[in-house]
């Protein structure tokens, strides 16, 4: 038979590789040693490690080791570009997103052979998805730019931002990192993974092509020494970390304290959930793309298979058919589905997870056929037979393994789904619409794929829930990431607190005008004594004493965020509804006007008329919010739209300023519980009474019990029992600066979002806290992807 003939006869592929000698040719008249971009510079190499094509074995250049002192020199070439990059119109630095767009677009084949060589993913991804949106990033901030004074007034760039990405997608992360930063008119020092630094040197010189101004982008590459060289410089003014949840966790408590601003996009283990009425066969498309797009080495994954029990069977038994049709082999041919991992010290992590994952009883599918003896390759696998404690289950896994397990019902699919420290993605397949749109707000992630999966766009945002970070990446929500509010830069440090007054004479705990003047603390929607037993004095202005109030503890506390966790159910109410109660409050605490003015003026000697009024105005404003602050509706070029919905963060702790005792709680509790979250209020340590009163006004204001629980006692103390409770979802602190850090550093556990004030002079009674300043601190988008015009 002829050799057509036969391919009839076999229906087999035949091989279709891409030519690499272009990419060879590039790394050869470099000879194939680099050093760093610094300041429109290239470095001389310093000490190297070996790049290597994880495909082959085969090393392909030497790079850098970046020391701290490359990483101040990038920072400080970096500062001294920032005067004019950030002066610049952002109509000008639009023509430069542009034109960086428009030169990797001409470069695309050498940008994707670049970067299969580099990281072993097959070149149809490269070529198809990597740098096409790569491009598409580019373009998209561009727009941003230009278009930055009208859509973001007021708001101003850090400054010099750090960014260290990984190595899964290498230029896509650094597009999605630099993209928007310089769009928003801050320079860069970005530390491309050590595995994957070719395509970031390759940008490099992009940069240089396009004329970009000297010392806007710095590439320093290196490990992750590098990386924490870059995170711990004190000219940094913004940390953006793509990576680990190990390493974002470092990064977390290594910034805290510091002011940095902070994005982290990390971990997953994202479920891919098949309801009984999924058109199946697209629905292992789906899970294809899921889990074995770029080796399954993809954060947002969707490695957690639960299917309907009704169908388990029959689509298991599709999977399997289908994973005996993937092919895995040179990453550079055409017809490969599967590639390369990174390294060998990937596949020996994947290898010693399964092991571990079938000690434990997982039982592990692979289909027939072998791997290329040579290089990184690992078969697609299916486990099954495992309990959500199993290891391969829990733990993210980072390669071709996708772990299945079974449902009965929609409640038991949203309860295995969410039994995750991680939120990044989640996918979800039903025909049924009811069904898909009920689910879809009940999965705790920051991203939803409806009848589709890994959807991406640059005008979507993309980023996590929980343990899997915080910030966006694409949209406007990515953009806002590297802007802040210019009032912010301009503030002062706090006068410090006026000494506590003296307990005076009056301060006799037996004296019989005081005995029963204790207010209670406020937990689930009922007055609760202080577990401890104990009550502090609250001392007015002349050292007289007020009144007491109990002495919350760690006890306290974890009964307060247990009774805002059983009360969740208020983000799902109507926004008008929540709407009204914040204007029967207003209304309920300005019928009190004078009884909680003369409190204030009591416990402070301040006007208190003057500060209940601005109370009530305040939650006049976010009543009025509540039904306003909402999502928008993204068109991705693609057939579907994606929701970007705002939702409440969850369990919210606030700790008061000291000053301002009733304001000082009410311009945080508004927004906080207008957004739907459910809030364990601090109030001030040194004038707790107001709040004490205030939940009278709470309980006549039709606010449902647990949304807002009052716990009294040592503002550092319990904050500090609030950073380190995982069930605490956000934690805003205006307090001191050495507060803040501990605050920033104890919420290291759950990475829950902090805001903290620093010891600055916030003052809350200013127009801009009556705003979307809080309202977005009070918040995360969700992006739900949805076919549409399909
Ligand atoms: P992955 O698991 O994807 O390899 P890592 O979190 O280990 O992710 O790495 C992501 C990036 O973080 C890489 O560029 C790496 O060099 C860098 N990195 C590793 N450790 C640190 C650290 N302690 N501080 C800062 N960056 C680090």
């Amino acid at each position: 038979m002829n050799k057509i003939a036969q391919i009839f006869d076999s229906l087999d592929y035949g091989p279709a590789p891409e030519a690499p000698d272009q990419a060879i040719a590039w790394l050869d008249a470099r000879g194939r040693r680099f050093g760093h971009f610094i300041d429109g510079k290239w470095t001389s190499p310093g000490k190297t490690f070996t790049a290597d094509n994880p495909a082959t074995g085969a090393s392909l250049a030497e790079i850098t080791d970046g020391t701290p002192a490359d990483v101040d020199a990038a920072v400080k070439a970096a500062r001294a570009a920032f005067k004019s990059w950030g002066a610049l119109s952002g109509y000008e630095r639009g023509r430069y997103l542009y034109a960086i767009a428009r030169m990797i677009q001409k470069h695309s084949r050498l940008f994707a052979v670049l970067e299969t060589m580099d990281n072993g993913k097959p070149i149809r991804e490269s070529r198809d998805a990597d740098i096409p949106l790569v491009v598409r990033h580019f373009y998209h901030h561009a727009g941003w730019a230009t278009h930055l004074e009208r859509e973001f007034p007021g708001m101003v760039p850090y400054g010099v931002c750090g960014q260290i990405i990984p190595w899964n997608f290498p230029l896509l992360m650094l597009a999605w990192k630099i993209a928007p930063a310089l769009a928003a008119g801050n320079t860069v020092v970005l530390k491309p993974a050590e595995f994957t630094s070719l395509t970031a040197l390759l940008f490099a010189e992009i940069c240089e092509r396009v004329g970009l101004p000297k010392g806007v982008v710095n590439i320093v590459t290196g490990q992750g020494d590098t990386g924490a060289a870059i995170v711990d410089h004190p000219g940094i003014d913004k940390i953006a970390f793509t990576g680990s949840t190990e390493v974002g966790k470092l990064i977390r408590a290594a910034t805290a304290g510091t002011g940095k601003g902070l994005s982290l996009e990390l971990g997953g283990k994202s479920p891919y959930i098949v309801f009984e009425d999924a058109d199946l066969d697209s629905a292992v498309e789906g899970l294809v793309e899921a889990i074995w797009f770029n080796q399954g080495q993809v954060c947002c994954a969707g490695s957690r298979l639960l299917v309907q029990e009704s169908i388990e069977e029959r689509f298991i038994a599709k999977v399997k058919r289908r994973m005996a049709s993937l092919r895995v082999g040179d990453p550079l041919d055409k017809s490969i589905d599967i590639g390369a991992l990174v390294a060998p010290v990937q596949v020996e992590r994947i290898r010693d997870l399964m092991k571990k994952g079938v000690a434990e009883g997982a039982v592990v599918y692979e289909p027939e056929g072998t791997v290329p003896a040579k290089g990184c390759f690992l078969k697609p696998a299916l486990v099954t037979n495992v309990s959500p404690a199993n290891t391969l289950v829990a733990e993210e896994i980072f390669g071709p393994v996708l772990v299945a397990m079974s449902f009965r019902t929609p409640e038991e699919a949203v309860a295995l789904a969410n039994n995750t420290r991680y939120g990044l993605a989640a996918t979800l397949w039903s025909e049924n619409i009811n069904l898909a749109l009920d689910i879809a707000p009940k999965l705790k992630a920051g991203v939803v794929w409806i009848n589709g999966t890994n959807n991406f766009d640059a005008a979507v945002g993309f980023g996590g829930y929980k343990e899997s970070g915080f910030g966006r990446e694409g949209g406007r929500e990515g953009m806002s990431v590297y802007l802040k509010p210019g009032w912010e830069k301009t503030l002062k440090a706090a006068a410090p607190d006026a000494t506590p007054a003296k307990a005076g004479a009056s301060r006799n705990p037996l004296d019989a005008r005081h005995l029963d003047q204790t207010a209670k603390m406020y937990v689930g929607g009922r007055q609760a004594r202080p577990d401890s037993g104990y009550s502090r004095p609250v001392l007015g202005p002349d050292g007289g004493l007020v009144g007491e109030v109990g002495e919350g503890n760690r006890k306290d506390i974890r009964n307060a965020v247990e009774a805002a966790r059983a009360a969740l159910g208020w983000g799902t109410v109507a926004a008008h509804a929540r709407a009204q109660i914040l204007y029967f409050l207003a209304e309920n605490l300005d019928y009190r006007r004078d009884e909680f003015a003369a409190r204030i003026a009591a416990q402070t000697g301040d006007d208190g008329a003057d500060e209940v009024a601005r109370a009530v105005e305040r939650l006049f404003a976010f009543a009025g919010w509540a039904d306003k602050y909402d999502g928008a509706v993204h068109n991705p070029p693609l057939r579907a739209i994606a929701a970007a919905m705002v939702e409440p963060l969850g369990v919210l702790g606030i700790v008061a300023p000291d000053r301002q005792p009733l304001l000082g709680s009410v311009a945080l509790l508004a927004p906080a519980i207008a957004m739907g979250n459910t809030v364990v209020l601090v109030p001030s340590s040194r004038a707790p009474l107001s709040m004490t009163d205030f939940y009278q006004v709470l309980e006549t204001s039709d606010v449902p019990a647990g949304v807002v629980n009052i716990v009294t006692g040592d503002s550092l103390t319990l904050a500090k029992t609030l950073a380190e409770h995982d069930g605490v979802d956000g934690l805003w602190f205006l307090g001191s600066a050495e507060g803040s850090a501990m605050v920033e550093k104890a919420s290291v556990g759950n990475l829950k979002q902090t805001w903290t004030s620093r010891g600055l002079a916030y003052d809350l009674a200013a127009p801009q806290f009556a705003g979307d300043y809080l309202l977005a601190k009070a918040t995360q988008v969700k992006n739900v992807w949805i076919p549409y015009g399909a």
